[in-house]
């Protein structure tokens, strides 16, 4: 059987999925940050919703800090874990402002600063606000996908990235990971993978559409 390779994956997975992308809805490197972290352990869809409202109170990194932190938890309440999130926008904010003169910083290293910012976030708010390629973020279906295919062997998301980097060219990092996460929403779902409509299910190591496979 022929080893999966990232290009195979890109190339394949391109043509399925060609508009795939962030689906966070956002119109600024503020608003982007602000959704990226009420998306943990959240789904987009969600966040989306949350985030219509929420954008049209809260314009400037100043706005957020200007409420009470009652006020804004309710406000970000139905995307969960609402008060470390709140917490995390309000010193984000903090230090936006302190730090980087009201603006979302531009490097990963600044932006790994912020409070609630892992190199997942980071990476997406770099690359769909401002085109810097920082990273690959790894998110749970990024990391799914990727072992099942054969990508890694971490389940650390670090170890992950650091796998996926190397065998993938920088201009690529973040669009593997949005085909990454659209195939695993689509296709390769946990925790029951659709591998007999799956585009890899004759050379995936994983693909319970061949004999013998039972370690997914
Ligand atoms: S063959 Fe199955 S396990 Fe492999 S990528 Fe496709 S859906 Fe996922």
């Amino acid at each position: 059987m022929p080893k999966i390779t990232v290009e195979r994956v890109i190339h394949d997975l391109t043509k399925l999925y060609p508009g795939a992308k962030c689906t966070l809805d956002f119109d600024t490197p503020l608003q982007l940050l602000v959704a990226t972290i009420l998306s943990a352990q959240c789904t987009d869809a969600r966040v989306n919703i949350v985030t219509k409202t929420l954008f049209k109170k809260y314009h400037t990194p100043q706005d957020y800090l200007s409420v009470p932190l009652s006020e804004l938890e309710q406000d970000i309440f139905s995307c969960g874990t609402y008060r470390m999130k709140a917490r995390a926008i309000r010193e984000s904010m903090h230090r936006i402002i302190t730090e980087f003169h009201g603006q979302v910083p531009r490097t990963m290293e600044e932006m790994l600063t912020l409070r609630g910012v892992g190199r997942k976030t980071a990476a997406i708010v770099l690359d769909c606000s401002y085109g810097v390629i920082a990273g690959i973020p790894v998110d749970t279906h990024v990391t799914r996908v990727s072992k099942r295919l054969g990508l890694t062997r971490h389940t650390e998301q670090a170890k992950i990235e650091r796998d996926l980097m190397k065998q993938t060219p920088k201009e690529e990092w973040v669009h593997l990971s949005h085909l990454l996460v659209a195939h695993g929403r689509m296709t390769c779902k946990a925790p029951t993978p659709k591998c007999e409509e799956c585009v890899f299910k004759a050379i995936c190591p994983s693909s319970r559409a061949r004999k013998n496979v039972h370690n997914i």
